[in-house]
């Protein structure tokens, strides 16, 4: 016997000195049918909805339908291996994805797996699993919303208000901007290094951040195209809005059970920072994508369809993902968790189906329309239609004292407006606030990917219900209103630090501030 095989002898010998046979219990299942992402399973009888299920191939499967003798799964890969006949394992688990802050700058896909090319996020020491699903908050660890969320638009920070734990729903056709209100949101976030918050935070009191407090942005691209959401990240990261940013990618071309899980997946990474009792934001893009995906599974599923083909549990499908959004109270972290959802309607029709189910979860909605997109009036939001139902709570003070006047002067240049049309002679007064209502709305005007901070907005419409920009032409009020405040932050500083300090408008500070921009204009 050569050297060699005396050494592989002794080896084995030693393995089984110390083997012991193990007995596993699993309980198995053998599929009986696949097509499209879905399979039906036969055995698996201890298995639990939404329970996490292993295929013989390594990938993993939920399953969604348990019937008296078999089970209806989804699988969460494109399933090119599987066949009929492979055995399927339950986990006694449900799916669970990776969180936490190296996911930050990150693009995942809607099981957390990297797409960017960078390091992979599993074996990375701070990664923690959350499920995708989690029961929401109870009302006892949540309190009212309270804080501001500033989207950095104007007629939205202004007149529909949302505040940090609130569920405010965009909705309108399709190109009418509702992507690009959403990346104004993000970008307006910017501000503090997130890691650098979270070692300061610890030695600070959570209070000391009442408006302050960064927000964590979660961008959930559902079954859109590739490109889009390309053209979504390098505009993030050429504003350096990416640190601040996870954007979780389920895309038209992924299979419809990724589209399905990708917002809940969204929903548990905004969930770990809140759980650290900081703020995010979850944004999903859109949800009338995600219903179809959600239908399509349940066809395949053979479950019964209904209204325009959806399944009866539609409703709850998107109950259960907002209801996650919250304000935490201060014993249990302060955190929050805003959730934007976007539904895509077709020609204006709010009343379908989806639409009218995600009006009724949330807290209230931004209406976008093609008509006032065409017209140029950009973003597209129809004030008269949105609403938000909690926002005004969460206003700073100082917002809350011009947009009261705001709000007025708008609602009743509407109704002279339409009243107008039909008659030539109006009297002087009706004109006046005619004029002033155009000049209103020039104000809301504002560019593509241009946030404004809260500060410049409340001196625009201090400026503007004022009558400042009375004698100016309504196409030029908007730079001279962008002109006005940056002579005013640079001449004034002193007056302008007070009102970020005190976030509130004095009447001395306002008449100081209403002197210091005559000043401006007559120069
Ligand atoms: P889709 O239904 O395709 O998702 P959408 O409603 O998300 O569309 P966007 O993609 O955000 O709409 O915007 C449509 C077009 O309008 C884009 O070309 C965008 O650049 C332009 N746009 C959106 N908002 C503004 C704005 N405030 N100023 C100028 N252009 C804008
Ligand atoms: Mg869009």
């Amino acid at each position: 016997m050569s050297h060699f095989t005396k050494q592989i002898l002794e080896e084995i010998r030693k393995d089984l000195v110390d083997w012991q046979p193990k007995v596993e219990v699993s309980n198995t299942g053998v599929i009986t049918e696949i097509k499209d992402g879905i399979v039906k399973i036969d055995g698996l009888s201890e298995c639990l909805m939404s329970e996490k299920l292993e295929f013989s191939d390594g990938s993993y499967g939920i399953a969604l339908n348990l019937e008296e003798r078999s089970v209806g799964a989804i699988v969460t890969s494109k399933a090119h291996n599987l066949k009929v006949g492979d055995i399927v394992k339950s986990t006694g688990d449900i799916i669970k994805v990776p969180v936490g802050l190296p996911l930050l700058g990150r693009v995942v896909n809607a099981l957390g797996a990297s797409l960017d090319g960078c390091e992979s996020l599993e074996n990375h020491s701070d990664i923690k699993h959350y499920p995708v699903e989690r029961i929401a908050p109870g009302v006892i660890t949540r309190t009212s919303v309270h804080r501001p969320l500033h989207t950095g638009i104007i007629a939205i920070d202004a007149l529909i208000p949302i505040g940090r734990g609130q569920r405010e729903l965009i909705i309108g056709d399709r190109q009418t901007g509702k992507t690009a209100l959403v990346i104004d949101t993000i970008l307006n976030q910017k501000g503090v290094d997130i890691a650098e918050f979270l070692k300061s935070k610890n030695k600070k009191n959570v209070d000391d951040h009442k408006t302050e407090q960064p927000v964590v942005c979660v961008y959930v691209a559902i079954g859109q195209k590739d490109s889009k959401v390309a053209k979504i990240i390098s505009t993030l990261e050429r504003y350096g809005a990416m640190k601040y940013t996870v954007i979780v990618n389920a895309s038209a071309s992924d299979p419809a059970t990724m589209q399905y899980i990708a917002p809940y997946t969204g929903t548990a990474i905004g969930e770990y920072f809140m759980h650290l009792g900081m703020d995010s934001l979850v944004i999903y893009d859109d949800l009338s994508k995600h219903a179809n995906a959600y239908r399509q599974i349940s066809l395949l599923l053979k479950r019964p369809a209904g209204r325009e083909a959806y399944p009866g549990d539609i409703f709850y499908l998107h109950s259960r993902l907002l209801e996650r959004a919250a304000q935490m109270n201060t014993e249990n972290g302060g955190g929050s968790l805003t959730a934007l959802p976007i539904i895509e309607t077709q020609l204006g029709d709010v009343s379908a189906y989806i639409p009218t189910n995600v009006i009724s979860i949330t807290d209230g909605q931004i209406y976008l329309d093609t008509d006032i997109f065409r017209s140029g009036m950009r973003p597209a939001i129809d004030i008269g239609l949105s609403v938000s139902r909690v926002g005004s709570a969460a206003q700073i003070s100082a917002m809350k004292s011009v947009a009261g006047r705001l709000r007025l002067d708008l609602a009743q240049f509407r109704e002279l407006a339409t009243f107008a049309q039909f008659s030539s002679d109006l009297s002087q007064n009706t004109l006046d606030k005619i004029n002033q209502g155009k000049r209103l709305t020039e104000i809301l005007k504002q560019k593509i990917y241009k946030p404004r901070s809260i500060y410049h907005q409340v001196l625009m419409i201090l400026a503007c219900t004022n009558g400042l920009f009375n004698k100016v032409k309504i196409d030029d009020i908007q730079n001279t209103a962008s002109d006005l405040i940056s002579v005013l932050d640079d001449k004034y500083a002193d007056n302008i630090n007070e009102l970020r300090k005190t976030n509130k408008l004095s009447k001395p500070l306002e008449a100081k501030l209403l002197d210091n921009m005559r000043d401006i204009l007559k120069s």
